[in-house]
């Protein structure tokens, strides 16, 4: 008999997306005259980068020509890459990352959720809420969880974030074993500073923790102090891992282009406390059941290291920054609290009120899309996200109908 992983039961079905689609349906039909503007789903709207496309032209050149053509590339992403990535992301680390402790890979969603897989079960996890939720259903599926009760699962420690700590969590009181944490933050939008990062660092040596933290935004801080790479903060390449992506960045979400960070100074350990290198365990994974990314896809990621790829990805992200001004200016002038929206795309707005409600009230009286906040974690109940991925014409036209509807 074929046995199920029994952990899979106790997930949650995601209805997030699937129920925004379904109240957007309905209120179209009966709204044919009204164009619904959807800032919602985190997706960009840019095309790609035209210093990118030229390169991953280039590079389809070259697969249609015998003497060119690449079969499989090294598991770990090629060099050209490895080195830009190592020469031009780190710059502000006292100590640099060299090529070789970058993995390139298809997605930091699938690097983040994948990571976990190199643990013990049994191990403490610190998660926060709100969340992106592939962490949590990824250590679920692990079976290092209990039930699901109450919005949350049984087993982990939940790092609430809300307006008492300025949605940036405290290390706990107690002992954990993995944290995850992500700035410039999904859903929430805030930053970390030096100093908060700092402190979590400090916990995770104390405790001989890991942090894997998400920087899938850096490119949106623009705040000159605050810090873009974990390995900025001292002491952090022994205790963390660092998730990066091209997605949002340079419009990579359906090109997919991704890498992580792994330290080879970075320790876990086994049952007698003896440390074993995360940066080898890592590549025995990865070797294993990857084989890294197309090679035109790696060389239209180089292109964005170029001098013209630098000017046309900084020019999509302050764009993007903008709308996210607009945005966050148009929901204070309402009189609602919202954090993000300042080195981040999204703005996290507190509805105060339950955030189903508070969506249905911008579907049904502005014909505008935002994202419950409900979807991401308990502590996302009471408030909404809007993202800033859309065209600045429809970010205006978006606000303004939302100011005519709620004023
Ligand atoms: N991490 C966070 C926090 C995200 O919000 C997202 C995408 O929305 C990802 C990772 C996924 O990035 P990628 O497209 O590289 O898989």
């Amino acid at each position: 008999m074929i046995r199920i992983n029994e952990n899979y039961l106790k997930l949650q079905a995601s209805y997030l997306f699937s129920d925004i689609a379904k109240r957007v349906a309905v209120f179209q039909q009966q709204n044919t005259d009204i164009e619904v503007i959807k800032l919602g789903i985190g997706d960009v709207t840019f095309a790609l980068p035209q210093a990118c496309i030229q390169e991953f032209h280039r590079a389809i050149d070259e697969m249609a020509v015998d003497s060119s053509f690449r079969g499989y590339g090294p598991e770990q992403g090629y060099d050209f890459l490895r080195t830009k990535i190592a020469e031009n992301d780190f710059k502000r680390c006292s100590e640099p990352i060299p090529p070789d402790e970058i993995f390139v890979s298809d997605g930091a969603k699938c690097d983040t959720g994948n990571f976990q897989e190199i643990f013990n079960d049994a191990i403490k996890i610190a998660i926060p809420d709100p969340v992106y939720p592939v962490y949590v259903d990824t250590n679920v599926m692990a079976g290092r969880s209990g039930l699901f009760k109450a919005g949350r699962y049984d087993g982990f420690l939940y790092l609430e974030s809300g307006w008492d700590n300025n949605f940036v969590p405290n290390p706990p009181d107690v002992p954990v074993d993995l944290i995850y944490l992500c700035f410039p933050n999904n859903p929430t939008g805030a930053v970390i500073t030096k100093t908060q990062l700092q402190e979590w660092v400090d916990y995770a040596r104390e405790h001989r923790a890991l942090i894997l933290f998400d920087a899938a935004y850096e490119a949106f801080i623009r705040d000159d102090r605050l810090p873009h790479s974990i390995y900025e903060i001292d002491g952090a390449r022994e205790v963390a891992i660092e998730f990066r992506s091209f997605s949002k960045t340079a419009g990579f979400t359906g090109t997919r282009c991704a890498y992580t960070v792994v330290p080879k100074n970075c320790m876990g350990f086994d049952a007698q406390g003896k440390g074993h290198s995360l940066h080898n365990l890592w590549n025995r994974r990865h070797t294993t059941k990857f084989n890294s990314v197309s090679y035109p896809v790696q060389r239209a990621a180089t292109a964005v290291y170029t001098e013209a790829g630098q000017v046309q990805v900084k020019k999509r992200i302050d764009y993007y920054l903008n709308n996210a001004a607009i945005i966050r200016q148009a929901v204070t002038d309402l009189g609602f609290k919202c954090v993000g929206g300042v080195n981040s795309p999204y703005i996290w707005i507190d509805g105060q009120r339950d955030s189903w409600e508070f969506f249905d009230l911008l579907l049904n009286k502005a014909g505008v899309v935002c994202t419950p906040g409900a979807g991401f974690g308990l502590s996302g109940k009471p408030f909404i996200r809007i993202s800033a991925f859309n065209t600045l014409e429809n970010v205006q036209k978006a606000m303004g109908r939302v100011k005519n509807a709620l004023a």
